[in-house]
């Protein structure tokens, strides 16, 4: 479970983050909606301790990400897709992360097959589509197994059979009792794949229902 407690992050003169609370439950894939700039990706990174918030808190099971004793194999997330070594291979690029997290070889397979990698395994990152580092990215949130996911757009970049698959592999993930956060600019895709929708406008909450609730009435 994920949990923001009136996280507040400041950058400068910008509120990026504006005392947003939320839960996101296990079973569910709770989607993160809100237009470019509205504070879902710094949110995030917040949840991860890839940055400290300015006040309040974000934690994962309970805790903040610093004290998680096996972060990897907690929670899981795809961030910037585009951000992997362009000269590293997929494999490579997913044995460095398992090898410092005590992750087998096995399971670095068995996630390039879950996303359909296999195939290009031994190629070179930086000569992947936006939709294949998507794939990479969401291996590498797989890796450790972990109960609690999150994904930054991970629809950008991928052709319709590729958002198909996405959507399948959320619901199944939500299925198998995971924390799925799902994060998208799209009002139509959380539509069709989450349960429950946050939304955010200038790092502040405008609303957290269900879909059914949102569209009440339409
Ligand atoms: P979203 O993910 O919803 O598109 P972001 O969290 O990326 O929104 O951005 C929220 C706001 O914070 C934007 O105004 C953005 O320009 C600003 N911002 C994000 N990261 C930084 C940073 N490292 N330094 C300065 N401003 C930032
Ligand atoms: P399944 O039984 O779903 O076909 P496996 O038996 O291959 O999957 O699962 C091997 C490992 O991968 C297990 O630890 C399982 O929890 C994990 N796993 C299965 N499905 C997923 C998934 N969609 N995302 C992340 N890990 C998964």
């Amino acid at each position: 479970m994920i949990e923001l407690r009136q996280l507040t992050k400041r950058y400068g003169d910008t509120l990026a983050v504006d005392e947003l609370s939320f839960r996101v439950e296990p079973g569910h894939v709770t989607g993160f909606l809100g237009p470019n700039g509205a504070g879902k990706s710094t949110s995030m990174r917040l949840v991860l301790g890839l940055d400290a918030p300015t006040s309040g808190q974000a934690l994962v099971n309970g805790g903040r990400y610093a004290d998680l004793r096996r972060p990897l194999h907690e929670v899981g997330a795809l961030l910037d897709a585009g951000a992997v070594h362009p000269g590293r291979s997929a494999y490579n690029h997913l044995m460095c992360l398992a090898l410092s997290n005590d992750i087998g070889a096995r399971r670095v397979a068995q996630v390039l097959e879950l996303v359909g990698l296999s195939g290009v395994a031994r190629k070179k990152a930086g000569g992947f589509s936006l939709g294949m580092k998507q794939r990479l990215g969401i291996a590498a949130a797989l890796l450790g197994d972990p109960g609690v996911l999150m994904f930054d757009e991970p629809v950008n970049g991928l052709d319709p059979d590729g958002v198909r698959w996405i959507r399948g592999l959320m619901r199944g993930l939500a299925e198998e009792g995971r924390t799925v956060l799902l994060s998208s600019h799209l009002m139509s895709e959380m539509a069709l794949t989450a349960d429950r929708i946050v939304i955010v406008g200038r790092g502040r909450l405008v609303a957290d229902a269900t879909v059914a609730e949102l569209t009440a009435g339409y």
